[in-house]
């Protein structure tokens, strides 16, 4: 469109960040008047509304994104109510004739999007949207038959190569918003995305939410640490990831940038093959979206149907509500549910651990451990999320088969041998050698539990041998049924 002189709403959702954003710069070359504006409607997200963490990291980011605005001479109109109703009022407001915006691809939004677009095009007004999300959309890489693809390696391979990445990496525009002043907003506080409870009180220890946040994280990562994570991306214990899972969620930096930044790092080091596991992550994200895509009810149905009646167990039953506490008395995974609790984030070896450990050796419904990990988790994402559990139950797209159950004090002797993570997560074993701390207590046979080292940590609450055994005879039967 040729630059005019017509007012453009630019609504952010999930791409809480000035650089590399497409709808915003698109706007800007093309109108003279820019005016970004936030919507909060958590409703229309049901039945996934964000969890308390997510929240968390929504209050600040969206204060980080209007300080930063504010920085560079614009600011965001902050409303709340249902979309359709706000944005109809600000175009009465505005006199906008046209709406841009970035895309989501969780299912609910996906049709909250569609019909504004219908309703905004039947009006006369120009609607234009983005991909700022992903590396490629979700329906542009198929299988020569135009199918979806359902197991990752043949994915990977056909969306790596269509990645092109310098194409959507925009500058910080100059937004024009001299009318701001005269139009009602919302403050972040009236959101009311903070907690009561002071659960999240040590998170700023651990997060920077923002962009400025994104982008330190990623120049941290790039120096020097990206060239070791093939060697310690397992390690629940060492600093080795790259944590950027909360701010590619709020669409603090896009995957793109992180994609150039690491590919430049490589090739100046010359030590390109280092980076191909970190973007081999990146890709698995895109598969969750892409499976998110074509198999929209999978974040409440099993993605492979044989298991549609398994007999999971009701979530109600006190072994998980030990799996939330932590009080499971098996080392590994009561650390990373503690992790999980303190930080808002969990290393991803031991999401592996804990979610094979609900729903194999305690049977107990996926769909469960999900909800936890929606409502706690500072990264909650519906794509990642869906496949994360699915892929640990066993019932997922190219999912780890169900018989092959983690067992996890062999993954702990293995992933974390010295017991640095479990040291620092269970404190009550930091007195343990690196060849105890893995093992569950014995159960005290004598009513005092005299026999226990430390009384504070609690036995374990499955025997792994006898849970494994359950497991595979469920199984089993499932098989033969
Ligand atoms: P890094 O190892 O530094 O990887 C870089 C990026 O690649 C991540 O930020 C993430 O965007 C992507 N990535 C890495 N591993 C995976 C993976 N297995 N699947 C999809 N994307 C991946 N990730 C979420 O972002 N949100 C979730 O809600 C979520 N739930 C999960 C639930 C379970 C049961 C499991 C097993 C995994 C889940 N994951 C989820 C995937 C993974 O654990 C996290 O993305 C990762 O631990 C985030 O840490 P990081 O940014 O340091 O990752």
């Amino acid at each position: 469109m040729a630059r005019q002189h017509q007012t453009v709403l630019v609504w952010f959702r999930r791409d809480l960040r000035l650089l590399d954003n497409p709808a915003l710069y698109r706007a800007c070359l093309d109108s003279d008047e820019v005016i970004p504006v936030y919507i909060h409607c958590p409703q229309e997200e049901a039945p996934w509304e964000p969890g308390a963490a997510s929240n968390w990291w929504l209050h600040h980011s969206l204060t980080k994104l209007r300080e930063n605005m504010r920085q560079q001479n614009m600011d965001i109109i902050i409303r709340h109510g249902s979309t359709k109703h706000v944005l109809k009022r600000l175009i009465g407001e505005t006199g906008a004739r046209a709406v841009y915006w970035n895309r989501l691809y969780e299912p609910a939004l996906l049709r909250r999007d569609k019909s504004i677009k219908a309703y905004l095009t039947e009006q006369g007004l120009l609607v234009k949207e983005f991909n700022s999300a992903l590396l490629n959309e979700p329906w542009e890489t198929l299988k020569k038959t135009q199918q979806p693809y359902r197991v990752f390696t043949p994915y990977y391979k056909a969306n790596r190569s269509r990645v092109h990445v310098g194409e959507r990496l925009y500058d910080v525009p100059k937004v024009v918003f001299d009318r701001g002043r005269e139009l009602e907003s919302d403050s972040v506080e009236t959101l009311r995305l903070l907690s009561e409870k002071n659960w999240a009180s040590d998170f700023p220890n651990h997060w920077q939410p923002g962009e400025s946040g994104a982008l330190d994280r990623l120049e941290r990562f790039s120096d020097a640490k990206v060239f070791r994570y093939a060697l310690e991306r397992d390690r629940p214990g060492h600093d080795g990831v790259s944590r950027m899972s909360p701010h590619l969620h709020f669409g603090e930096i896009s995957p793109d940038r992180i994609w150039y930044v690491l590919e430049n790092r490589a090739r100046e080091e010359k030590k390109e093959p280092h980076v191909e596991p970190y973007l081999r992550q990146l890709m698995w994200r895109e598969f969750a979206y892409h499976l998110l895509f074509h198999f929209p009810k999978t974040p409440g149905q099993e993605f492979n149907q044989k298991f549609e009646n398994f007999p999971w167990r009701e979530p109600d039953s006190h072994l998980y509500r030990a799996w939330t506490k932590g009080l499971t008395g098996i080392p590994l995974v009561d650390a990373g549910m503690r992790e999980l609790w303190q930080t808002g984030w969990m290393h991803n070896r031991t999401r592996m651990n804990v979610a094979s450990f609900l729903t194999k050796h305690c049977l107990t419904d996926w769909r469960a451990g999900a909800r936890w990990f929606w409502d706690t988790l500072v990264d909650a994402d519906l794509a990642n999320n869906t496949m994360g559990w699915q892929w640990s139950a066993g019932c997922g797209a190219d999912a780890a088969p169900f018989f092959r159950i983690f067992n996890p004090v062999r993954q702990g002797q293995r992933f974390d041998p010295d017991g640095e993570y479990i040291k620092r997560w269970v404190p009550e074993l930091a007195q343990r050698n690196k060849n105890s701390i893995h093992q569950p207590q014995p159960r005290p046979i004598d009513p005092v539990g005299l026999i226990n080292d430390n009384v504070d940590y609690p036995s374990p609450i499955v025997d792994l041998a006898l849970g494994r055994h359950q497991a595979l005879t469920v199984y089993k039967a499932l098989k033969t049924s």
